[in-house]
């Protein structure tokens, strides 16, 4: 009985070595912008040969609001709360995920103050077991950059000065790669959605909002210090949708065809997510891999726990 467990184990092992080492399918979704770019051929090409890869239905995606009822976020041009355009958003997000197949798709809505509300999301996050997790944010700028108008009587900040959305990933993610991999397939779709991005952030002026752009293409920036993005043990993304404090922005956002437009291209970037996993198996090793491991992760536990079985 032992022996056999034993047999097995190595056996297991040796599978797991070989696809580590073979270099076979592992290889081709180490290397994202191979497997992006096949999903993207596919996608443009309106062909789905990677679909039966692809189990929407135990596709597991967390879609999180950023801030809360009671901290609502940016105020906009016209005075409006930022947390009333991220929940709007979401919701739609949602349903059009639901409707597309990903039926496991988690709408994630947290209350109370901002820490409180951040290691919330984070750990309802962490104990979902998603494959993936979203943020959907609107943006502003620094208070510097504000002036000032009337609008119904109030007398409010505006900065019509940037508008666009952005994209960030953290690079203390533990799956930094495939959280880009995500950003990158997010800011494909708005591309090809007819959304241009956010071009400051990489601007000195910007201060301590600088950011280092990774994918000048797509526009996937690195905000490697937000908590809901770095203490996340899942691919994550943060998606700034567009700017609510530039005045014609705030308008648009507050459409829905920019809505609808924003969601599809939420959606397509999940399907071809989705459909460049590949198997379970191997994308849990590719996930391994993605980053050096702080410690002993897993799957070498399992290896050497398979390695010395062997030898005994
Ligand atoms: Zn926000």
């Amino acid at each position: 009985m032992v022996d056999l467990t034993r047999k097995r184990a190595a056996a297991a092992a040796l599978f797991i070595i070989a696809l580590l080492f073979g270099l076979g399918p592992l290889h081709s979704l180490r290397a994202e912008p191979a497997s992006a770019a096949r999903a993207e051929t596919a996608s443009a090409a309106g062909e789905t040969p990677e679909k039966a890869a692809c189990d929407r239905a135990a596709f597991r995606l967390v879609v999180d609001v950023g801030h809360t009822k009671e901290v609502p976020g940016a105020i906009s041009a016209r005075g409006l709360y930022e947390y009333e355009f991220n929940l709007r958003l979401a919701k739609l997000v949602v349903e059009r995920l639901n409707q597309a197949g990903f039926d496991k798709t988690l709408l994630l809505v947290t209350g109370g103050r901002a820490h409180g509300s951040l290691v919330q999301r984070v750990a309802r996050a962490n104990s979902s077991s998603a494959d993936l997790f979203l943020s959907i944010h609107h943006d502003s700028v620094p208070n510097s950059f504000l002036e000032k108008w009337e609008f119904l009587g109030r007398r409010l900040g505006f900065s019509d000065r940037f508008k666009g959305h952005s994209i960030f990933v953290s690079n203390s993610n533990p799956d930094y790669r495939t959280s880009l991999q995500f950003g990158s397939l997010l800011g494909k779709e708005l591309k090809a959605g007819g959304l241009v991005y956010a071009h400051h952030y990489t601007e000195k002026f910007m201060g301590h909002r600088q950011r280092i752009l990774v994918d000048a293409e797509n526009g996937v920036y690195r905000y490697d210090q937000l908590i809901v993005l770095k203490d996340t043990r899942i691919p994550a993304v943060l998606l700034e949708a567009g700017s609510i404090i530039n005045r014609d922005e705030e308008q648009a956002m507050a459409s829905p065809e920019r809505q609808q437009a924003i969601a599809s291209g939420v959606v397509r970037a999940v399907e071809n997510f989705c459909a460049a996993r590949g198997s379970p198996l191997v994308d849990r090793i590719a996930r391994q891999h993605s980053k050096p491991p702080a410690k002993a992760s897993p799957l070498r536990a399992a290896l050497h726990r398979s390695a010395r079985a062997k030898s005994q």
